[in-house]
């Protein structure tokens, strides 16, 4: 099972990704998560991505795409894997569509968390006084907002136009909007 989830930053992509990476028997693999810990751990990679993230930028598909190439070789990755946070520009869908032909692969579905742009603003700004993420203030989740929509956001539309987009209400309790998407997967992978 080959899976991308996408979906506006607080949407709870994350979240929602190891449940159904879980439930599917995959790795749930996060960009989002790979560039944090290499933050933390004072990496040449973290100190090269640290000043973007914390902008809400998007670290260059150069860097993002060797990361998610090299990741897709490890061993766990062979069955299958559910992708969080990736592809988020054309450039990348393009790098993904390259990868996957190299091995004769496809993409399964990918999984659109749709949720109002408001009410995750409201939940972002809750998580950054819980969770103290360095790109959860104001201006930041702005900017990110405005990124997501403008690079992010029309890439669905070419996962719809080939067939695979599963749109799915992002909002409600974790396991209500679990149950949501695998129900949706079922009715499209049968
Ligand atoms: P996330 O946890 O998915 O919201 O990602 C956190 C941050 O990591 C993003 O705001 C970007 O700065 C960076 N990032 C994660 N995935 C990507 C990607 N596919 N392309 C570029 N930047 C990314």
């Amino acid at each position: 099972m080959r899976l991308l989830i996408m979906g506006p930053p607080g949407v709870g992509k994350g979240t929602q990704a190891v449940g159904i990476a879980a439930h599917y028997g995959v790795p749930a693999i996060s960009t989002g998560d790979i560039f944090r810990a290499n933050v933390k751990n004072q990496t040449e990679l973290g100190k090269e991505v640290s000043r973007i993230m914390a902008e809400g930028g998007y670290v260059p598909d150069e860097v993002t795409n060797a990361i998610v190439a090299d990741r897709l070789t490890h061993d766990d990755a062979a069955a299958g894997w559910l992708l969080d946070g990736y592809p988020r520009t054309a450039g990348q869908v393009a790098a993904l569509d390259d990868v996957l032909a190299a091995t004769g692969q496809g993409i399964d579905a990918v999984i659109s968390l749709v949720a109002d742009t408001e009410i995750l603003v409201a939940r972002l700004l809750k998580r950054a006084e819980l969770e103290g993420r360095a790109d959860d203030n104001a201006d930041t989740i702005r900017n990110r907002m405005v990124i997501y929509t403008d690079a992010t956001d029309p890439l669905l539309a070419t996962y719809r136009d080939r067939g695979v987009l599963v749109e799915v209400d992002g909002i409600g309790a974790i396991d209500e909007v679990a149950a949501r998407i695998t129900s949706a997967l079922d009715a499209k992978l049968g």
